[in-house]
């Protein structure tokens, strides 16, 4: 069942404005090394067949936005899990749906909105990576999903986006990956219940698997993709979106994202990342949209922190 919504949240005590990137200005007094820099202390070598893997995308959420919302209290939910209560700002690593995912399922997540190198969680084996440290998960398969699946996670997509609705061709590649995907036309863009859909999708998936069974599950949030108007009140089609209709669908992810971290959590310890593969742009300098290199569409907020099992 949708969770109620919660109603107005009073302001938390967040940290100041700014403070969302402040993690990855660890260990700056000295020449980088990456084994001592900060990876938020994950070794993604215990992780990875111990624990339960998420990887929730919130396809074309800006981080201005994100951030705001964060430090204003508007995302509950959320901000109980990301470290500080605070999005990590970060560059994603494509300006559009099909780009970004591709690089991320090779391992190459959002990169810290800083002078690196940085240290990545998973990576590809491949000479002379400079951002793979004693804590990367280092692979021989081309990609991550395949990798996981070699030690021995259960691999599943739940699609949003076109790229992953397995309609024609293209949108067959990157739900491909996985030995199990998931698209309805309820999950996609046009939906005004996408994400509870979804999540009721994963849910079913965690519950038919034997319990022993690791699983990643991999989701790409749509509501915030265009069009996201209907997730404000008294909005119409004719307005479109901006800024205040994408704030709105983000609060619509958190209002429901809770089911997710507790479906996922339900059998045993999941390391969840939460991010954006790109942003978009509402008339920012006169751009509209993605696939463009502006600002509004590299940076990207970025989370990622365990969830742990019921007592
Ligand atoms: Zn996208």
């Amino acid at each position: 069942m949708p969770q109620p919504d919660p109603g107005p949240v009073p302001p938390r005590a967040a940290p100041p404005p700014g403070a969302a990137g402040a993690p990855v200005a660890h260990g700056a007094a000295h020449a980088p090394d990456m084994n001592e820099m900060d990876m938020n202390e994950v070794d993604m070598n215990e992780v990875v067949g111990r624990d339960d893997l998420l990887l929730l995308t919130l396809d074309t959420l800006r981080y201005d936005v994100a951030a705001e919302l964060a430090a204003a209290g508007r995302l509950p939910h959320l901000t109980a899990h990301l470290p500080g209560g605070t999005w990590e700002k970060r560059h994603a690593p494509g300006n559009f749906t099909y780009a970004s995912h591709q690089a991320m399922f090779a391992g190459f997540l959002p990169t810290p909105a800083a002078p690196g190198p940085h240290p990545r969680l998973f990576a590809a084996r491949f000479a002379g990576s400079e951002t793979t440290a004693d804590g990367t998960f280092v692979f021989e398969t081309p990609d991550l999903v395949s990798a996981l699946a070699a030690r021995g996670y259960r691999t599943v997509c739940i699609g949003g986006v076109g790229f992953f609705n397995k309609q024609g061709a293209l949108g067959g590649v990157l739900p491909g990956y996985f030995q199990e995907s998931h698209w309805e036309p309820e999950f996609s863009v046009a939906s005004p219940t996408s994400f509870e859909a979804q999540v009721a999708r994963a849910e079913q998936t965690v519950a038919e698997l034997p319990t022993e069974q690791r699983l990643f599950l991999f989701l790409n949030a749509s509501a915030l993709h265009q069009p996201n108007w209907f997730h404000l009140p008294g909005a119409t089609r004719g307005a479109g979106d901006d800024r205040r209709t994408h704030a709105a669908a983000l609060e619509y992810v958190d209002r429901h994202v809770g089911r997710l971290f507790a479906a996922m959590s339900s059998r045993r310890r999941c390391f969840a990342i939460v991010c954006s593969d790109h942003g978009t742009a509402y008339g920012d300098d006169g751009y509209t949209g993605h696939r463009l290199g502006h600002d509004s569409v590299w940076t990207v907020p970025y989370g990622h922190f365990f969830l742990e099992p019921p007592a």
